[in-house]
């Protein structure tokens, strides 16, 4: 499974790196979607990524298989 960012699309609310702290940050400049890569190795991101595309309000996360 893979991740699109769309830092355009990005509003920089944070529900992805409040629902998976392991796979998502939050830039310090503007506050939008920054991938953490060393997280998805972890057992259950996958998991963990579904929910963060399913909050993020602005539509700015994909999911690929
Ligand atoms: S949840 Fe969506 S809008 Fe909010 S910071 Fe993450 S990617 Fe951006």
């Amino acid at each position: 499974m893979r991740i699109q960012t769309d830092t355009d699309r990005c509003i920089g609310a944070g529900m992805c790196a409040l629902t998976a702290p392991a796979l998502f940050d939050q830039s310090e400049e503007d506050g939008t979607v920054v991938l953490l890569p060393e997280g998805w190795s972890q057992e259950g991101a996958d998991e963990e990524a579904r929910g963060a595309v399913e909050r993020c309000p602005s539509g700015a996360l994909t999911l690929t298989d």
